[in-house]
């Protein structure tokens, strides 16, 4: 029995745009072809005038449900994934105060197999600490692990499973995640530079929003970049990079392409869609590590993705609360108000306003944004390509609708975006996930757990 059956749209199959039929049969895609029989299916959607493309694979989110669950929990953040076009979540580790790396692990498996609306993966917590749980986490299905390059203190339960205080200990960790065949995320920014750096900025009394830009200079970035590439390499690892912002990393990390280093490099929307200055109007709602830099580096970012050097377009969705972002209730100390911004509903509607005005092609958007997040981590070609057999997640667009993003519209439940009255064209009309439709204009269509959790190359 065909489940779903779209027709006239314009889909997005082997490179190209056709109008095709697409139907599903148990949540796979099972025929994409001209004039298929309407009489057999459950569901008829008719996609004239629309185009259909496979749905994101968002390999970097911190919706933190169980600690931070007033951010956003599993449920408000696979909203934020589905209304924004994300078919696949992959969540990053989140120490939980007494618990091992495994437990920890555990608990938010299980929440999230309570609350999702998409599929999901998780991010193992590769840290100083947690070096002898790598291999019973790659067993549990993790998709990839995260390491942090800083000397976390003991008593903060966020971040201590996923430190690595020193080069020895990131060295082992990365010796430990090559023997798994798993992908390593670092987060690269020299911990001793920037510590410094804050010293220096507060010394001197500056606390506004561009004392947070010049803590963390660019060669905080480069060097770490290098650094972790070098060691990755040493042991074999596959080395993804994550959030990465600096014209010289992108050519360093084009250089280590070039030498055959297994790396990748992942962007965020928000280093791809403001400068320095544009940041700086903005405020607390932006501050991000690495920090918005300026139009050199905003330029080599999008020209790194034209040429392959960055691969993946990942939100790094971190919502926080008014209180603990505005720069008012933190003694307007921007040192003081959390570093991270909610993207995970924003960041695709960003990029097709981005297609419709010529600065990437449909095409690369694809790539960026489904296959080859897919592929980096396991879960190509179940996720991340129309094709026949792989799952029906798919996205169906209107790239003539135009509307304007506000803060008060967001599913997070920070309610912040920091593209708050942007005025974009191209929408989200309908997000599938393995053939049933998620979300449709505004209204969710799944109950809470219908996401599927996923592992690498699961039933590839
Ligand atoms: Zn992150």
């Amino acid at each position: 029995m065909t489940e779903l059956l779209i027709k006239n749209g314009l889909v997005f199959f082997a490179g190209n745009l056709v109008r095709k039929d697409l139907s599903v049969v148990n949540g796979k895609i099972n025929a994409i072809s001209e004039n298929q029989s309407v009489t057999e299916a459950e569901k008829i959607i008719d996609a004239s005038d629309k185009i259909v493309i496979p749905g994101g694979v968002d390999v970097h989110t911190h919706i933190l449900d169980l600690v931070y669950s007033y951010r956003d929990d599993f449920f408000t953040g696979t909203q934020c994934a589905s209304s924004g076009g994300i078919t696949t979540v992959i969540e990053m580790p989140l120490g939980i105060e007494g618990k091992t790396a495994i437990e920890s692990f555990e608990m938010q498996l299980k929440e999230m197999k309570k609350k999702c609306l998409v599929d999901y993966g998780l991010i193992g917590a590769a840290g100083h600490n947690t070096i002898d749980s790598i291999s019973e986490l790659a067993e549990r299905g993790v998709v990839a692990f995260k390491t942090f390059m800083i000397n976390a203190p003991e008593e903060e339960a966020e971040l201590k499973d996923l430190a690595a205080k020193d080069d020895y200990y990131l060295l082992e960790i990365f010796k430990e995640i090559a023997k798994t065949g798993l992908v390593s995320s670092v987060h690269a920014e020299n911990d001793a530079i920037i510590a410094h750096e804050i010293e220096n900025q507060i010394a001197q009394g500056k606390t506004d929003f561009i004392a947070h830009t010049n803590s963390r200079p660019v060669i905080s970035e480069d060097e770490a970049c290098m650094r972790a590439m070098v060691l990755a390499n040493q042991a074999k690892v596959k080395l993804n990079l994550v959030h990465m912002s600096s014209k010289t990393s992108f050519e360093h990390i084009r250089n280590a392409k070039q030498m055959g280093w297994n790396v990748s490099c992942e962007v965020t929307p928000h280093h791809l869609f403001f400068t320095t200055e544009e940041a700086e109007k903005i405020g607390s709602w932006l501050k991000v590590n690495p920090p918005i830099r300026s139009i050199e580096h905003q330029e080599a970012a999008w020209n790194g993705i034209k040429d392959g050097t960055i691969e993946m377009i990942a939100s790094d969705h971190s919502p926080y609360s008014h209180e603990e972002k505005d720069m008012k209730s933190k003694n307007n100390n921007i040192f003081e108000c959390g570093s991270g911004t909610p993207t995970l509903e924003t960041m695709l509607p960003m990029m097709l306003d981005a297609v419709n005005k010529k600065k990437i092609s449909l095409a690369k958007l694809i790539d960026v944004i489904s296959s080859n997040p897919a592929k980096r981590f396991g879960l190509f070609p179940r996720k991340g390509i129309i094709k026949v057999g792989s799952d029906a997640d798919l996205v169906i667009i209107d790239m003539n609708k135009e509307y304007t993003l506000k803060s008060e519209n967001m599913y997070t439940k920070s309610k912040i975006t920091v593209f708050d009255e942007m005025k974009i064209k191209g929408a989200i009309e309908k997000t599938i996930v393995r053939g049933r439709v998620v979300f449709d204009s505004g209204k969710f269509c799944v109950e809470k757990g219908f996401g599927e959790y996923l592992t690498p190359n699961s039933s590839n």
